[in-house]
């Protein structure tokens, strides 16, 4: 049994993200990111400055148009906790969250 995820932008699959401090990208534009449950905010800025510079993002966050979307797959600690049952070898990282903390899988897309 293989455990990936799935953009929900564009339906390709990838690997359970390890590291939890990085943005991911997918092929098609989207960014994703694993986040704890009370720290959702910081995180989406943390993955909307990875797809927009600075000025951009200042202009965008100025505008009340949505811009982007968003999902947030909640539950993500379930895979994480199958993976690791699956696999020994499965080590990722904690290092700012709390491990008892839910965590969550953001995803951002630009709109076009
Ligand atoms: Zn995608």
């Amino acid at each position: 049994m293989k455990l990936e995820i799935r953009c929900p932008f564009c339906e390709s699959n990838h690997p359970i993200p390890l590291d939890f401090d990085l943005v991911y990208h997918c092929e098609c534009g989207a960014c994703y990111k694993v986040c704890s449950g009370n720290n959702i905010e910081n995180s989406m800025v943390h993955i909307a400055s990875e797809i927009w510079s600075d000025d951009e993002l200042a202009f965008l966050m100025a505008t009340e148009s949505q811009f982007c979307d968003v999902v947030i797959e909640r539950d993500f600690d379930r895979l994480i906790n199958l993976k690791q049952e699956l696999d020994e070898n499965f080590l990722p990282r904690f290092c700012k969250y709390d491990e008892h903390g839910d965590l969550n899988l953001v995803w951002i897309k630009r709109e076009n």
